[in-house]
This record gives C-alpha cells, structure tokens and sequence, in this order.
C-alpha cells in the first residue's frame, strides 16, 4: 500500500488503508416517469417496488456520497440541488425550494467552501445540478463548492459540450461554463487515476448510460465501495435485465453492469445508489438461481469507519 503525503496525519487501518469514512447524504428528490425510468419493464412489473402519482411518476432521491479522509472530504455527486426556476422544479417534481445538499453538509458542520474535491460520475442535471446554487429570481447562475477540484470523465466532458439531441435536455450549458471557468476541473481518461484522489482510488468507466460515466470505488476494510452512479441508481436494477429509458444503449449497459457485479461479488463489494429513496448502500449477493441480490442495506449511513 502507498501512502501519501497528506494520509500521515492520522494512522492506517490495520490492513494497511487510510482511515476514512462514508456518509450518504440525501439531498433534493425528484419525480420522474416510472416507465421511463424502467425501459421496457412493464408497469405490473415495476409497480412491485414504487408507487406511481397520478402522472404515473414515481418519487426518486438524489443521494450523494461524503468521503472524509486525512483531514480533507471528497463529495462522490451533488444531486439535483435548487437550481430549477420554479416552473422546471414542477416539471421534475423538485419539491424543497432549498438546496437540501447543503443542508445535510451543515449538519456535519461543513459548508460547500470545505469540499476539496468533488466526483462527478457524469454531468446530467440530477448528478451535477447541486452545483449551483439555489435559484433566485434574476441572478445568474453561480457554481458552489469554492475550493473543489471538480473530477468527470473526459468522454463525459465532451458528450455534455456536443450532446445528442437525445440527451441535450440533461446537461445544463451555464454550469459547463462556470466549471470551465473556475480552472478547477480534472478530466480523466478511462484507465487513469488521478494524483488528486491517491493510488488506491480506482473509477470503473461505464457508455451504456452516457458515454464516460465516471464510477468511483473507494477501497474500505470490509471490501470496496463503488457509487452506483445511473449505471445502477437503485436496489431494483440490481437485476440485471432491469434497465432505465433514459439509458443510451440497454444492451451495452447490462453487459457494463454484469461484469461490475460480478467483480463486487467476488470482493465482498458494496454499491451506492444515487436514486433509490427507500435503500442508499447494499452488499452483493447472488441467489442459487444466479440472481444478483443485495445484503446489509441501509437507507443511508453516517460515518461509517468499519
Ligand atoms: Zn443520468
């Protein structure tokens, strides 16, 4: 194990990592379309695990992950956050007129000014949103998070600069700006680390969502932690055949998500799920059918050590 510079403030675990340790943080929800988020699943199908409104949208968080490590904290997302006027909070069923992100961040007593680095697995407006600040009528969009280094992949980067016309709804372009303007941002390829994050951080890179999907795995004592990203936004779509509308490329993803699960499975890993309202981290496990499944979920975690 390699250690940096900045991890000789506190002592390694005894197996030889960082201490650090995982908080979810549940911030702004959503409403989407239940069909929509589960492509070609029927709605008898789908209704088993999220009741539908009356404009059959289903209640959807937006979870991000706190990892605090050698005095400094690594925010995993920043969720959809407040920055919709409030006509586009109806459209996507943003209910909390405040930055609820920022909330939660208060409650630990850090402020948006104390996040070092943030990861963004990619940059759709439920992922990068909380970026910005809440809206107010007549200010123009401003980029929170005043001394992060911003990390995304450098496919993403590019896709949200010269979206798809499938897609070009989900990126926010006065955000890209603000983050090129702030010389904060790090883009990697697929196979990198970065120095920023230290040698045992390692990203699976995913295109079946959208090209570059940037997946952190965090290495912890009672094996790896990987944040599920929309590769795989919650407990439902552990199931391999379960994919999303929304996704680019259904077969793709699947075969993306079977090795990802395979390769958990086989380390005792656990995922991150940014969406799922009712379970934020879970252990997998397969059943003696073959059926990907989780164990020891929790709908959030605070400060986990292990
Ligand atoms: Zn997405």
């Amino acid at each position: 194990m390699q250690r940096h510079a900045d991890t000789h403030t506190t002592a390694p675990t005894a197996n030889g990592l960082p201490r650090r340790t995982l908080t979810t943080l549940y911030g702004n929800t959503q409403k989407l379309d239940g069909g929509a988020m589960f492509g070609n699943a029927p709605r008898s199908l789908w209704q088993r695990w999220f009741d539908a409104d009356s404009q059959n949208r289903i209640h959807l968080g937006c979870r991000a992950l706190l990892v605090r490590e050698s005095g400094r904290n690594i925010l995993v997302e920043a969720g959809i956050g407040a920055f919709f006027s409030p006509e586009m909070k109806a459209r996507y069923g943003v209910e909390e007129a405040e930055h609820v992100l920022l909330q939660r961040l208060a409650d630990l007593g850090l402020s948006d000014a104390d996040i070092d680095v943030v990861i963004l697995t990619h940059l759709h407006f439920d992922h990068a949103g909380g970026l910005l600040a809440a809206w107010e009528d007549g200010a123009a969009p401003r980029l929170l998070f005043p001394n992060a280094t911003f990390i995304t992949s450098r496919r993403q980067w590019m896709r949200a600069r010269n979206p798809h016309s499938r897609d070009r709804a989900s990126f926010i372009p006065e955000l890209l700006d603000l983050l090129e303007e702030s010389q904060r941002l790090e883009l990697i390829d697929a196979g990198q680390q970065t120095p920023t994050l230290g040698a045992d951080w390692r990203f699976h890179f995913s295109d079946g969502h959208t090209p570059g999907q940037l997946l952190p795995e965090i290495p912890m004592p009672a094996g790896p932690v990987v944040f599920g990203g929309d590769l795989i936004p919650g407990a439902p779509w552990v199931h391999l055949p379960i994919t999303m509308g929304y996704d680019r490329c259904a077969e793709g993803l699947i075969d993306e998500k079977t090795i990802l699960l395979n390769d958990l499975l086989a380390r005792n890993g656990r995922l991150v799920f940014p969406h799922d309202p009712a379970i934020g981290m879970g252990r997998i496990i397969r059943d003696d059918k073959g059926r990907f499944g989780l164990s020891d979920s929790a709908r959030d975690v605070l400060a986990l050590a292990e």
